[in-house]
């Protein structure tokens, strides 16, 4: 069985680096790539980063009941599609997801036992200098998305773990350290303990 992990943060709060360096260091996790009608931003490959898709598409694919969740974030579609999880199973990994506060929520109450870790910067004030640092942004722009993280983060009590990014390296340890726990939660490794046991004559009921 496949567990899900869900990621949740404000923008700028450093969890795009968190998700690419616990992927790159486990090869039982896989991604979920998400469909969304946002235009690919710089060098974003179609397939990788996401599916890009227009928005008469995502809307046929919706009223199919293709999507796990969905949500329109910043005025755009984003959508996890049912295949992600289906793949992940067949290939006996287990799935992250990097997905806003409302795709999280509606996750959580369709799969209990998704595990959700949102993440937070340390102040306003740090996370008003990282998006300063990547000058990718307006001021209006940085000024909506601080904005915006104040109403996310107001969401963080619907998640079962907060990491707070302070310091990366270490955010990164407690992130591998959260998977690595949960993977070894009784009630997922009841599979793996019952052929043990029998080897010690013990076999359950
Ligand atoms: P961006 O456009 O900056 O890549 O992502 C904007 C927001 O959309 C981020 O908070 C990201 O986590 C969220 N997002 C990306 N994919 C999905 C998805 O499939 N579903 C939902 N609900 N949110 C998503």
């Amino acid at each position: 069985m496949s567990t899900v992990f869900i990621i949740s943060a404000p923008s700028g709060s450093g969890k795009s680096t968190l998700v690419s360096r616990l992927l790159c260091g486990d090869r039982g996790l896989t991604f979920s790539v998400s469909y969304t009608t946002r235009k690919p931003r710089g060098s974003e490959v179609d397939g990788q980063a996401y599916h890009f898709i227009e928005r008469t598409e995502f809307e046929c694919r919706l009223r199919k009941c293709e999507f796990l969740e969905h949500a329109e974030v910043f005025g755009n579609y984003y959508g996890t599609h049912v295949s992600s999880l289906q793949a992940a199973k067949t290939a006996g990994k287990d799935l992250l997801l990097d997905i806003d506060v409302q795709g999280a929520a509606q996750l959580k109450k369709r799969i209990p036992d998704a595990v959700t870790i949102f993440v937070l910067p340390p102040s306003k004030e740090t996370l008003e200098q990282r998006l300063r640092a990547r000058s990718q942004d307006s001021d209006e722009v940085i000024r909506r998305r601080l904005a915006d993280a104040a109403n996310e983060i107001r969401n963080y009590r619907l998640y079962d773990y907060v990491l707070v990014n302070e310091d990366l390296d270490l955010a990164e340890q407690t992130l591998i350290s959260i998977v690595r726990a949960e993977r070894v939660r009784r009630v997922r490794v009841e599979d793996k303990i019952r052929p043990i046991l029998e080897t010690f004559g013990q076999v359950e009921p």
